[in-house]
């Protein structure tokens, strides 16, 4: 049957007033409910007042009943609103009220419970919050057992459990005003290495601490204050470094030498079974050590990482964007990432906080023309292809996908959104989408901002995709170095030119 929606050749999974809808079509039409054409109201939308002239495909907009249907209602039968249907003719939304009434119990009104309940039950992705309900390594189950042993939510309870398992969870509790913001988001870093170096003995114990609270916490303290933020790819380096720390004096320990004693054999030693974050955090440690008379001046050897890696030549690059602009079997969000990513070498922190907001789009149609990496800034015009894309985000949450927990009621309209610390997916989460598509987030970073680095100026590169002017002349640079011959040879009709750069006037 051919789908009157997506026009493909296909076996009909229902046979609405529009017509026979495949598979596809017809759970991204239930699971989308819109206001209806002729009636205003929100329901799923199965019809179209026009009937189609010959092979014309039509979007479905207006509501069962509408059409004449009442079979193709999908009203919910309890609520009677048009959200997506669940199961027994309920719709997803009191589903998941049932769902968080059964998790965590009639809540008192007021309570922070009941708070948190109403938000997650007005999330704008229901199917997402029962799966975090589910989820057996998370906020939902951290939220059970404190109220199961009728521990108050507070900062200090939730400190005593995994920080990466709380870590959402914390973030959505103070957006709610349930918590108060810790005054100081670092403050989490000092509970890690409490708990990191609880095992050890005293003497190595305190040397962790001092290190950690003298050294790193005032590097992550520094970063914050510049940047205003404290992200989950900060925290958890911090927490591999001091881990990785603690690792080196835990070895020292078990092979009965104190750190005053570290020799150079000792220390290769430790190095030739260390991993590469531990042999990072070893030779970072040391410096610290040695200015403090902790320790004799030794030297640690490791594959220092000063050059970028291109390990992508230009061909594959465009091989790569061919790839996630034209094949239709890998998922849209990993498609706009990965292009994102080949055409601007705009940095993945970026791409996972775009919102709609970001996006230009053509008047008179919802095709998205262009888009700013922030607000104000110049909009960067796509190739027709990536605008297509664009616009079909936020695709629907892949299946295993991590679930959301933001709750705001008027939470940005994220691109790619998650269980991320704030609504969107993380960068952790996004890059390992990627790499299961065989897509490299930094080599393909990289081989764009050679390619781009060549062709602009610097300052136009960081004005557009929100690099810093030093990192940019940086770029451009080793473009000039390494690639400006290899440049003439490349194709010239698949090189980006500089008239994909939209200026507004006056600037
Ligand atoms: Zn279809
Ligand atoms: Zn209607
Ligand atoms: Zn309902």
């Amino acid at each position: 049957m051919r789908c009157a929606i997506c026009g493909q050749m296909r076996v009909y999974s229902a046979r609405w007033p529009i017509g026979h809808v495949c598979a596809t079509c017809y759970h991204r039409g239930r699971s989308t409910p819109r206001p209806c054409a002729s009636c205003s109201k929100i329901r799923v939308l199965v019809g179209h007042p026009d009937a189609p002239a010959n092979d014309e495909l039509l979007v479905p907009t207006i509501c069962g009943p509408c059409s004449g249907s009442y079979r193709y209602s999908y009203v919910c039968l309890r609520c009677g609103g048009g959200e997506e249907p669940y199961k027994n003719l309920l719709c997803v939304r009191c589903a998941l009220g049932d769902q968080l009434r059964t998790a965590f119990g009639d809540a008192p009104p007021g309570s922070p419970i009941e708070t948190l309940t109403t938000a997650l039950r007005g999330s704008r992705r229901p199917r997402s919050v029962m799966k975090w309900l589910t989820n057996p390594r998370g906020g939902a189950r951290v939220l059970g057992e404190l109220l199961d042993r009728g521990t108050p939510i507070s900062h200090e309870a939730l400190d005593t459990y995994d920080e990466r398992e709380v870590w959402s969870l914390r973030r959505t509790l103070v957006e709610l005003e349930i918590l108060p913001e810790r005054e100081d988001p670092l403050a989490r870093l000092d509970v890690i290495v409490e708990k990191i170096t609880a095992d050890l003995a005293p003497s190595p114990r305190s040397i962790v601490r001092a290190y950690a609270s003298w050294w790193y916490l005032r590097r992550a303290r520094r970063r914050y204050e510049e940047s205003g933020r404290f992200t989950y790819p900060q925290f958890r380096s911090a927490w591999q470094r001091i881990a990785a720390v603690r690792a080196l004096l835990k070895w020292l320990e078990s092979n009965a030498v104190p750190l005053g004693a570290l020799d150079q054999p000792t220390l290769d030693a430790w190095l030739e079974q260390a991993t590469h974050t531990q042999r990072a955090a070893t030779g970072d440690f040391l410096r610290w050590a040695v200015r403090r008379s902790l320790v004799e001046r030794l030297t640690v050897t490791y594959p220092e990482r000063t050059e970028p890696t291109i390990l992508l030549s230009e061909e594959r690059r465009w091989a790569e964007l061919r790839r996630c602009l034209t094949d239709t079997s890998i998922p849209d969000d990993v498609r706009a990432a990965g292009a994102l990513l080949l055409l601007y070498g705009i940095p993945l922190q970026r791409i996972i906080e775009l919102t709609r907001d970001h996006l230009v789009i053509e008047a008179g149609s919802d095709i998205v023309t262009a888009f700013r990496t922030t607000t104000g800034a110049p909009a960067v015009t796509v190739p027709p292809r990536l605008g297509r894309i664009l616009t079909r985000l936020p695709a629907p949450i892949p299946s295993g996908g991590a679930p959301l927990i933001d709750a705001r009621a008027n939470a940005p309209s994220w691109l790619f959104p998650g269980r991320g610390t704030a609504g969107h997916v993380t960068f952790t989460g996004l890059q390992a989408r990627l790499r299961t598509h065989s897509l490299s987030v930094r080599q393909s970073r990289n081989a764009a901002l050679i390619g781009l680095a060549a062709d602009l100026p610097a300052s136009v590169i960081c004005d557009l995709f929100g690099l810093s002017v030093a990192a940019a002349v940086n770029w451009t640079r080793r473009a000039a170095r390494d690639w400006t011959g290899y440049m003439h040879l490349v194709d010239e009709r698949v090189r980006p030119s500089v008239s994909t750069v939209r200026r507004p006037n006056g600037r």
